[in-house]
């Protein structure tokens, strides 16, 4: 099943992926790496200018995914929800990001950005989370439910029910250890 995010929902979904926990990797490893990834055309409009951030930003950058990520993990019922919005709360407060508001001919409120360079695209990420969560998509981006992996995954099932990002996979995995936690006992007793 595809679990690509619809629209741009995706761009915060490929956000929180930067980090791979499976193996190890993080695209946000260096300030120039985030720099490379945040220089995305759709993030940050206008002349292709690579923006330049610092350790701090980079800090607040991997904050700000590590409390989407923790989010994601809510909407799969893994983590407290508070948590997961203090967490959110406490990494946009440290950005002090200016966003305005604007009020469209539809009678729907949007933010936007009035930032520019990493803290532009870090602002943009936060208000397509704001939108997400207004137009209801935001509770079907989930981190999957196998802790070596937390991959953020689109739910497109019918009844939201998606635990895992891939079923042949992280799926099979949880339920083979399950089954063998299940045998533990009887093994143990002979
Ligand atoms: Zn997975």
């Amino acid at each position: 099943m595809d679990k690509t995010a619809p629209g741009r929902l995706e761009t915060v979904r490929a956000f929180i992926n930067t980090a791979d926990i499976e193996t190890g990797t993080d695209k946000f490893a260096t300030a120039a790496g985030l720099e490379r990834w945040l220089a995305r055309p759709h993030l940050i409009p206008g002349p292709p200018a690579p923006p330049e951030c610092d350790g701090k930003e980079l800090e607040t950058a991997i904050a700000l995914r590590e409390a989407l990520r923790a989010l994601c993990l809510a909407n799969n019922g893994l983590v407290p929800d508070l948590d997961a919005r203090t967490a959110l709360d406490a990494a946009s407060a440290n950005l002090h990001l200016h966003l305005t508001a604007r009020f469209g001919a539809d009678g729907l409120i949007s933010l936007e950005p009035d930032e520019t360079g990493i803290r532009q695209a870090l602002a943009e990420i936060l208000t397509i989370v704001f939108a997400a969560l207004h137009d209801g998509t935001w509770s079907r981006l989930k981190a999957c439910a196998a802790e070596t992996c937390q991959f953020a995954f689109y739910d497109q099932s019918k009844n939201r029910s998606g635990h895992w990002c891939t079923m042949a996979e992280c799926g099979n995995r949880a339920k083979v250890r399950s089954y063998r936690a299940r045998q533990a006992p009887v093994t143990a007793t002979g």
